[in-house]
């Protein structure tokens, strides 16, 4: 299986094509990349409303079901990923500028 072609869309942060995907667990949109991923741990499937439902496979349970394929989370591969709040990760120049108002 894969995404249909109305599924899928450009990441708004670089040029790659992904598909958004609600997850099973919580329900939030999830961007996965398009294109089946035989190393992805998500396993992605087309729900009867049409949307795009995304799980995570575990190590104790990697198996697809039917109906279902295996896609790579974007956050993974994105080339420019949002920075992720609240972590230590490290940007080196990128700071943000408190917005100074004019008045
Ligand atoms: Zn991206």
């Amino acid at each position: 299986m894969k995404p249909a072609n109305r599924h899928i869309t450009a990441c708004s942060r670089c040029p790659a094509l992904i598909c958004w995907a609600l997850t099973t667990a919580n329900g939030k949109r999830q961007p996965v990349n398009a294109e089946p991923d035989s190393q992805g741990n998500l396993a992605v499937s087309r729900g009867a409303d049409d949307l795009l439902y995304v799980r995570s496979l575990t190590k104790a349970h990697p198996e697809i079901r039917a109906g279902e394929w295996r896609a790579m989370p974007h956050h993974a591969t994105c080339i420019n990923p949002p920075p992720r709040r609240g972590s230590d990760h490290q940007r080196t120049g990128v700071r943000p500028v408190p917005q100074r108002r004019p008045w």
